[in-house]
């Protein structure tokens, strides 16, 4: 059921303290200036190491600063993440899927750089070059490197080897890092823009236009991010008040597919129904593909296939594999009557389900159900949504937060407390429901769909939180939606009757 957030994590790696506390204990080493400060660290690395030195530090400032900033996962007790972050975090997504990510942006920063900036070639340590010199040229040396990795193994290892009190070396970061912000991130927001604005490169028209649409100079899917929010207001979205909740829930019911969901007829429809969401099936050593597994993920994939318009489900290229792991099987201690008899028992704790976007997988245990399957299948759905789409569940989620906090999905299990949920009453759901990601991916849509792959939970979501399945159903099945619904009760849900 878990969302997986891959990240950097090089980011939660830090030198020994802080740099600010660092500076607050050893204030007095700052009365060197940052470039005899680089002087210092070329006579004890050598010059091209300090290059490589500074370089590495420039490659962690331009992923800090940078649209690409790693995730940090929202903790319980932290205020939620702002709508902007998150959207700019979904436009970086989308980049990445349009083959226009990172890698991209370097590359073509390099070009600009490679042509229009001067520097000495080489630097000679008895000569005091002023910092910019010095940082433009460790600009340099990194983007010939290309390694464009934000690895910093060899930064830190270099500057755990340095004769340097920890001060004088975390001092020097601290200036060169506004250094090199200043000087690369104009390069770095005109190659977004050159990229993002050309058809040429950037296939994602959603994202060419929200990047057209604003201003260049700084950085552009921030930008796109702020402006798309500020230019597309949306009327206050409240739960829906007692009269219309229940002629929503009449409503619904009168839709054909929520029909074929609680008279449990969804899948029928032949055995190729779903067959264009399989996209490969790999099994891990000590995971087996049970025959009942392979008849649950036809089911879960006919089911999908039913609830979800063809141009809704995962475009093509984009259908996830499916990874069969293994359980992990532990024997359980055995009494004595038990070994007299043979009897062995065993306790499987099945492996937990999870859905991965930059791998394009769905990761399953063979002993998963059809709704686990559908739950995962939704969020592949949910990755693919429209910006617009999209913010309409965010939207749900944030009218339904209380207070300035998350808080802990599982306060009470040592292991999961970390996973952090808006404070949102989620009726039908659950608070699993509300869980944060900082992508802006939610569990909104793998949790309703997995509620309608059953007759029984398809109920329960409709008549339980008729404003939420209104909100999935008119994403899914949106002329169905239009069709059955009445209109002064589609005009209830975010954006209005649109
Ligand atoms: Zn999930």
């Amino acid at each position: 059921m878990k969302l997986e957030n891959k990240q950097n994590d090089w980011s939660r790696q830090k030198l020994p303290g802080s740099a600010t506390a660092q500076r607050k204990k050893l204030s007095h080493s700052s009365t060197l200036t940052a470039a005899q400060k680089v002087m210092q660290l070329q006579q004890s690395v050598g010059n091209r190491s300090v290059l490589k030195l500074m370089a590495g530090q420039m490659q962690r400032s331009r992923a800090r600063t940078s649209s690409a900033a790693p995730i940090q996962c929202a903790k319980p007790g932290d205020a939620p993440p702002t709508i902007e972050s998150q959207l700019e975090k979904r436009l970086n997504q989308m980049s990445k899927e349009a083959g226009i990510g990172e890698p991209l942006i370097v590359q073509y920063m390099t070009g600009l750089i490679d042509n229009e900036m001067v520097m000495s070639t080489l630097i000679d340590p008895q000569q005091n070059y002023p910092i910019d010199v010095i940082v433009k040229n460790a600009i340099k040396e990194q983007l010939k490197e290309d390694n464009s990795d934000y690895d910093c193994n060899t930064f830190k290892a270099m500057v755990a080897n340095m004769a340097l009190p920890d001060a004088a070396r975390l001092n020097l970061i601290d200036q060169l890092v506004p250094e090199i912000d200043s000087i690369i991130d104009p390069f770095w927001h005109r190659a977004q823009r050159a990229i993002y604005t050309d058809p040429n490169f950037n296939s994602n028209p959603e994202l060419l236009n929200m990047v057209q649409q604003t201003t260049p100079g700084g950085d552009q899917l921030n930008k796109a991010a702020t402006d798309y929010l500020t230019n597309n207001p949306r009327p206050a979205l409240m739960e829906l008040p007692a009269e219309q909740r229940a002629e929503m829930i009449v409503a619904l019911k009168e839709m054909p597919i929520v029909k074929s969901m609680l008279d449990g007829t969804l899948s029928q429809g032949g055995d190729a129904q779903g067959v264009h969401l399989l996209n490969g099936f790999d099994q891990l050593p000590g995971a087996s593909i049970t025959f009942e597994l392979i008849n649950r993920v036809q089911q879960a994939l006919s089911r999908l296939a039913s609830m979800v318009d063809r141009d809704k489900l995962p475009p093509t290229g984009r259908v996830p594999n499916i990874q069969v792991n293994p359980d992990e099987v532990v024997d359980l201690p055995q009494t004595f009557m038990e070994k007299l008899r043979g009897i062995r028992r065993q306790q499987i704790t099945p492996f937990r389900a999870n859905a991965n976007r930059d791998d394009n997988r769905v990761r399953l245990s063979a002993l998963d159900d059809i709704a686990t399957i559908v739950h995962e299948f939704g969020h592949q759905i949910e990755f693919f949504l429209p910006v617009e789409e999209w913010l309409d569940i965010q939207e749900l989620l944030r009218m339904r937060h209380q207070g300035n906090q998350l808080i802990s999905i599982y306060p009470h299990n040592p292991k999961l407390q970390d996973e952090a949920a808006f404070n949102a009453q989620m009726p039908a759901t659950g608070l699993y429901s509300a869980k944060v990601y900082d992508d802006g991916s939610t569990e909104v849509m793998s949790r309703t769909l997995e509620f309608f792959a059953e007759p029984e939970t398809a109920l329960r979501m409709i008549e339980r939180d008729p404003l939420q399945a209104a909100i999935i159903l008119r994403m899914i099945k949106p002329n169905e939606f239009r069709q059955t619904v009445p209109d002064p009760l589609r005009a209830l849900l975010p954006r209005g009757d649109v």
